[in-house]
């Protein structure tokens, strides 16, 4: 079969590997230049952190082992308070495991050299413009046209395909944007060594902001702030940029050498939930679908956007396999993944809170020992939202049945506790 997948991100060169595999002819059309020769956009680097479930789907075609190489393990939290204390959460109570920090452009190269098969074109500079679902006409930016049966939309969250099955009947869209933007900083390697612990995730909460930092290769760690749009806007020049962080990262600061510089030039990117269903559309004997942020955007919180779009293409191979390479059926049956993509859309949401605030504080902290002694203690029977979501490829719907089933138990366990406890308590004093 002849399929078209409109971007060649990290789920679209995905895909086209999936499908590959499974004998399909692949045309991928991409808007941007081929990014291998040309690096990274200034200032959307973007680290991403690679867990279980984009884990998982590289493994299938054999590539977990060279993007992992490309990746530095983060197996927990570094969290920075004002004075300057640091504490080390990690992220599992088995200290194995471990969080992936890449950057994207990198992780689209492997990916792009991956997707480089036979039965796989790649057309970049092509962006879409136009799509007729009844025809399955895509017209481009250059004014090209081509023609296809089989269209994947995989197009990220500002997606050109889904635009067009917004405008149909039947199609619900919504998007939700934080008040909040995000940018990006850099902290350079210190005498060619990592300025600070290279195996771990920083995080400075702080209330109703943050700023996360993760590791590169090269020694360097990319920052991210996440800060109310008002606030990014406020620091208007050198000094406020100075005065806020000299105040509100101190540790950090020192370390920033380009600050005021990467503060001006970096874009501010925004942070947006879109939801579309259904996710697909057949009129005839054409079908259009759509996969990863173009399904479903969501905010980087629980680092799983690029891991749940991982994980949309083991489930549409899955689909493909039940309906025996029908696309349409295919499509149509992917469509039960939106009760799992709902549920992450919404715990990235609350994760922001949990970051940016209560990472900070004692009680949250014993709370995270707590869980870990549990799953030390109940292995196979106890584990945490965290652990599920990143340390496993537990459906997210799943994951949420589990957690609120084990409240319940621990819960009942605590009472049971408290009043053998009481009953003790009794006995002694009769006695
Ligand atoms: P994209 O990566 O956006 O790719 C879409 C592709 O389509 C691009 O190549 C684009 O150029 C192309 N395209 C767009 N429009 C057109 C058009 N009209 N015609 C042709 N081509 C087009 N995820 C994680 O798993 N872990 C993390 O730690 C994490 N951290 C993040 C931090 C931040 C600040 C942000 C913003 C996101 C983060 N994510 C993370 C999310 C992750 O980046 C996305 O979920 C992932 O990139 C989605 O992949 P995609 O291929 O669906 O879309």
């Amino acid at each position: 079969m002849e399929v078209t997948i409109v971007g060649a991100g990290l789920v679209g060169c995905l895909l086209a590997c999936f499908l590959a595999r499974r004998g399909h002819q692949v045309t991928l059309y991409e808007r941007r230049p081929d990014p291998r020769p040309a690096g990274a956009e200034r200032g959307r680097s973007i680290n991403l952190a690679i867990s279980e479930r984009g884990i998982d789907a590289l493994r299938r075609l054999g590539l977990d082992g060279e993007v992992l190489k490309a990746a530095i393990p983060m197996p927990g939290r570094m969290m920075h308070a004002l004075d300057g204390e640091l504490t080390f959460q990690p992220y599992s109570a088995d200290r194995g495991q471990a969080i992936n920090s890449i950057g994207r452009a990198e992780l689209n190269r492997i990916l792009l050299a991956a997707a480089a098969l036979p039965g796989v074109r790649v057309r970049f500079e092509h962006r879409l413009t136009g799509l007729d679902e009844r025809t399955g006409e895509l017209r481009f930016g250059s004014g090209g046209t081509a023609r296809a049966r089989v269209v994947i939309g995989a197009d990220g969250a500002y997606s050109a395909v889904r635009s067009r099955l917004r405008a149909l009947p039947g199609v619900g869209f919504s998007q939700e944007y934080l008040d909040y933007g995000y940018k990006e900083l850099t902290i350079p390697p210190r005498d060619g060594a990592y300025a600070m612990e290279p195996g771990a995730l920083h995080i400075w909460p702080r209330g109703r902001a943050m700023m996360i930092a993760l590791p590169n290769p090269d020694r360097s760690f990319t920052c991210t702030l996440f800060w109310p749009h008002e606030d990014l806007a406020a620091l208007d020049t050198p000094q406020r940029v100075r005065a806020r962080f000299a105040a509100q990262y101190p540790d950090a600061f020192q370390l920033m050498p380009g600050l005021v510089e990467d503060y001006q030039a970096n874009p501010v990117g925004h942070l947006v939930t879109m939801r579309c269903t259904p996710w697909h559309v057949t009129t005839g004997e054409v079908t259009v679908g759509l996969i990863g942020d173009a399904a479903h955007a969501i905010v980087p919180f629980y680092g799983q956007g690029a891991n749940c779009g991982f994980e949309d293409c083991v489930e549409l191979d899955r689909c493909l396999d039940e309906t025996g390479d029908d696309f349409a059926a295919a499509l149509a049956l992917f469509e039960r993944r939106k009760t799992d993509t709902d549920v992450i859309a919404r715990l990235a949401l609350e994760n922001f809170v949990e970051m940016r605030d209560k990472v900070g504080s004692r009680l949250f902290l014993a709370g995270k020992r707590l869980e870990h002694a549990l799953e030390r203690a109940l292995p196979g029977r106890y584990a945490s939202r965290y652990e599920l979501v990143s340390f496993s490829t537990t459906p997210y719907s799943e994951v949420e049945r589990r957690v609120a089933r084990q409240r319940r138990w621990v819960a009942a366990a605590g009472l049971a506790a408290a009043l053998l406890a009481a009953g003790l308590a009794r006995t002694a004093r009769r006695r």
